[in-house]
């Protein structure tokens, strides 16, 4: 299959968009931008559709995709019931970073929930998203749009390297602003659950559901026979192919640590870079969540061309959006944690 490479530009951007929905509408499958990160989309109606999806990407079916939409009358559509607390939420953070577990209607594609009665939904707070979902007139279903196990792709260059000539088109409009993907929030447990830390924090959260409960599969590695709430948390993640190691402790310990290592690489806080003598890339200051949260995919796909045996990452703090850069190195790392 030949990708179509769709370029967003100020003079050509009407067109770009319009491509792009017509793509989708014929049963397309599209890589577009969002705030988050890259999204491999598809009409959420055309079981067809989602089908190639899971194909292109690998995704193991049981696996379910998050619906993406442009205005609250489609999520109406979508789900049977809005609880107080939800609508709170979509009016605080939509569109943004959040995604809402609700109760499915049974409107969408049976494959996009991956066979479950509850539909995950979110409004991308993007331009070019919300455009090419407003134009298609479609629920767009969009898991990240890279190869299912690699770093979530923040560029459509990265999109480009695992799924081109596997998919109609790629959207190229510049590195994502977030760069992890959204907080996932089931309303199908009660109280309501976190299952997935991003950019919209669990501290935010609690703000409006004070009881909010954090799934254990967060932090911790599910048992491989327990059930899981958020099917994704089970799979592995985000890895490089350099085996990885999460490291908790403060720069010294961890510059000691590190420079002793053999055939090792580092990723490490700004701050530290003359402390560390081993090969090394840096994703942010310690005290910037926001800053490691848009650099850690781009890091973790960069960390193999160091050509080390080991790579050693310095954890971040688990506040704010910390909690949801932890939570992706904890998977990078196959839950493989060192504590100084
Ligand atoms: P991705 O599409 O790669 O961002 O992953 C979507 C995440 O949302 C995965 O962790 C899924 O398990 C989770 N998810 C999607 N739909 C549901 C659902 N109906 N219930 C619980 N988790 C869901
Ligand atoms: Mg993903």
């Amino acid at each position: 299959m030949i990708t179509q490479k769709l370029q967003i530009s100020s003079d050509e951007y009407a067109k770009t968009v319009e491509r792009a929905a017509e793509i989708l509408k014929k049963g397309g499958i599209v890589a577009i931008p969002t705030e988050t990160v890259y999204g491999l989309a598809a009409s959420a109606l055309d079981s067809k559709a989602i089908n190639n999806v899971f194909k292109a990407k690998g995704r193991p079916q049981d696996n379910p995709l998050i619906v993406h939409i442009s205005n609250t009358e489609m999520l109406k559509q979508l789900v049977t019931d809005i609880p107080k607390q939800a609508q709170a939420l979509a009016q605080k953070f939509w569109p943004g970073p959040l995604t809402l577990v609700l109760n499915s209607s049974k409107k969408v594609a049976k494959e996009v929930s991956a066979g479950l009665d509850t539909l995950a939904v979110r409004m991308p707070n993007h331009k070019t998203a919300l455009d090419i979902i407003e134009k298609s007139g479609l629920p767009l279903a969009a898991p990240s749009a890279n190869t299912s196990g690699k770093p979530s792709p923040t560029s459509p260059f990265y999109v480009e390297n695992d799924l081109d000539g596997k998919i109609d088109a790629i959207v190229y409009d510049g590195e994502c602003c977030v760069g992890v993907e959204s907080t996932v929030v089931s309303f199908c447990t009660n109280p309501p659950r976190l299952l997935r830390p991003g950019a919209v924090t669990a501290e935010q959260l609690r703000e409006i559901i004070p009881d909010i409960i954090v799934d254990k599969a967060v932090l911790q590695e599910p048992k491989s026979d327990e059930r899981v709430e958020s099917p994704g948390m089970k799979y592995k993640h985000y890895a490089p192919k350099t085996e990885s190691y999460l490291v908790e402790g403060d720069s010294s310990f961890f510059a000691e640590f590190v420079n002793k290592q053999e055939n090792a690489a580092a990723l490490i806080f700004e701050e530290e870079k003359d402390l560390i003598t081993i090969p090394k890339l840096v994703y942010g200051r310690s005290e910037d969540e926001s800053t490691l949260a848009k650099e850690v995919f781009s890091c973790l796909r960069k960390v193999d061309d160091l050509e080390a045996e080991k790579v050693y990452i310095h954890a971040p703090s688990k506040n704010g959006v910390g909690l949801a850069v932890y939570n992706r190195l904890i998977r990078a790392s196959a839950f493989r944690v060192i504590k100084l």
